[in-house]
């Protein structure tokens, strides 16, 4: 089996007896009939059937040298040509999303050929299992495995004394057994928690408690194993009304582990924190994942581009000089994003192993540019769409006996009614609908803090250049 198509996703998630709860109950039967799920798995079962259709196989799939076939999301990049087919394949599947799924699959696809490019950093330490890594890699490629994970522990104190609390509700190791090493205690959160074969499980950066200095994968359906999801974002299940949140509602959940037992032939590493934080940092988590993620936002960007494009037309406001400095704006952060993303290819280096790693500083200034951009763009679709984004009867009432007057009035500059309508509830779920702060919520945290995360690029940017070009006009 090279790549799946979207029924064997849905058949092998709904086989699954994963402990998922919401709204006060668990979910029984099929999680892809779920109210909650459906949307999302169905459009994630999409873009697994994309890797079957002929004009995207090209993009989507991939076979090494050793003649396997896999899908292109699982690909360690050796060649500048590897690059940018990942980033394609990125934007293939964005494109079918608007990239409003931040965790589809190529996302944690990413992460895990991120970790395997990188198991040299747990070769020969302590309580390490590089083999692990690999052995799940080589599965994953095969059975075109689904992950989500989760690493940041619950927000109970962020306190820099955190460490005098007694008591810590962060999952950690209690016990070490013949079995494995048992799990208890909770992690921040996995959106699509439930929604994937497997969810991987590690520590965050600066772990200090070594109980917590972890990394492994389980299937979503381990004994002990519990998604406790926030309320749904779905919209009311018409597809014209909510035309985003129906679909894309990626759920997001509490991990919480009852005493899990992790096999040990399923731990990359326990007990050691140089390890943990290495892995961070050292390893191609960083510039792998960011350069999927700014190929999606990339797509996210074009397609808020476009919405915001659409209004000014269908009100006709162009002629109005801060309108064009809005959308001004947009492109601007748009070209931006594209010359960032592919500046990270231009400047990737080989590692001795051969693996073609993206540069980091383009791709850590696009993400954390993003994170100040994509609000800046929702609160300017809102501030050009203005009354429009709020008066917005359902389609039943234009289908009522009051509808075509009603469409008569709705008209825009060149749009019938209904098509207006029809624009202005995209645009209202893009960034109004629950769904749509959650997206905003989203692009501002998902990778981290955006406080700490620009923080770091001072920490490693090498500033040897501009202080010594400084240091010669102070000195001439
Ligand atoms: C929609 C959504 C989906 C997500 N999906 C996932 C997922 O699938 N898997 C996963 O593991 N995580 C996920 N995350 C979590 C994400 O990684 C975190 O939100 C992010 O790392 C920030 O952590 P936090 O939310 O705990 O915020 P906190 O760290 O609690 O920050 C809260 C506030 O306190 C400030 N603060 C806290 N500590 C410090 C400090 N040391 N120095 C300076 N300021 C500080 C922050 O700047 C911020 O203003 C998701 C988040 C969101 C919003």
């Amino acid at each position: 089996m090279a790549v799946i198509s979207g029924d064997v996703y849905k058949e092998r998630i709904d086989g699954l007896q994963q402990n998922v709860w919401i709204e006060g109950k668990k979910v029984e039967g099929s999680i892809s009939s779920h109210p909650a799920f459906k949307g999302a798995i169905q459009s994630q079962a999409e873009l697994y059937d994309l890797q079957g259709e002929q004009k995207h196989s090209d993009v989507l799939v991939h076979t090494d040298e050793a003649g396997r076939t896999f899908g292109t999301s699982y690909l360690i990049p050796k060649t500048k040509e590897d690059l940018e087919k990942r980033r394609q394949m990125v934007q293939v599947w964005a494109r079918h999303t608007g990239g409003l799924m931040g965790r589809s699959p190529d996302y944690m696809n990413t992460v895990l050929a991120a970790f395997t490019a990188s198991v040299h950093l747990l070769e020969g330490e302590e309580n390490c299992f590089p083999e692990n890594i690999i052995n799940l890699y080589n599965r994953a490629v095969k059975h075109d495995l689904s992950f989500t994970h989760t690493f940041i522990n619950p927000q109970n104190n962020r306190s820099l004394l955190v460490f005098m609390d007694d008591e810590t509700p962060n999952a950690r190791v209690v016990d070490c057994n013949d079995d494995g090493m048992v799990v208890h205690g909770a992690k921040l959160l996995a959106t699509q928690g439930g929604m994937t074969d497997e969810i991987i499980v590690f520590s965050p950066p600066g772990v200090i408690d070594e109980s917590q200095a972890f990394a492994f994968s389980i299937p979503s359906d381990t004994k002990g194993l519990t998604f406790a999801c926030r309320r749904s974002f779905v919209g009311n299940g018409n597809r014209f009304d909510s035309p985003l949140s129906n679909r894309f509602d990626e759920m997001d959940s509490v991990v919480m582990f009852d005493h899990v037992v992790v096999p040990w032939d399923r731990v990359f590493y326990y007990n050691n924190n140089k390890v943990a934080n290495d892995f961070f940092i050292k390893s191609y988590f960083a510039p792998f994942t960011m350069h999927q993620i700014v190929s999606r936002q990339v797509v996210k960007t074009e397609f808020a581009l476009g919405v915001a494009k659409l209004i000014v037309d269908a009100i006709n406001i162009s002629e109005y000089e801060h309108v064009q400095l809005k959308l001004a704006e947009m492109i601007k952060g748009l070209e931006c994003a594209r010359a960032l993303l592919t500046q990270s290819e231009v400047q990737a280096e080989a590692d001795e192993r051969g693996v073609l790693v993206p540069a980091r500083t383009p791709l850590y200034v696009a993400v954390t540019s993003f994170q100040e951009l994509y609000p800046r763009m929702t609160e300017i679709i809102e501030l050009l769409g203005a009354s429009g984004m709020v008066c917005l009867p359902h389609e039943e009432q234009l289908n009522s006996s009051i509808g075509c007057e009603l469409e008569r009035y709705m008209r825009g500059h060149d749009l019938t009614g209904r098509d207006k309508l029809a624009l202005f509830n995209l645009a209202s779920d893009l960034c109004m609908s629950q769904f749509g702060t959650r997206q905003t919520l989203y692009e501002r945290f998902f990778f981290g803090d955006p406080v700490r995360l620009s923080k770091m690029i001072t920490g490693f940017y090498n500033f040897e250049s501009s202080t010594s070009f400084a240091n010669s006009f102070l000195k001439s």
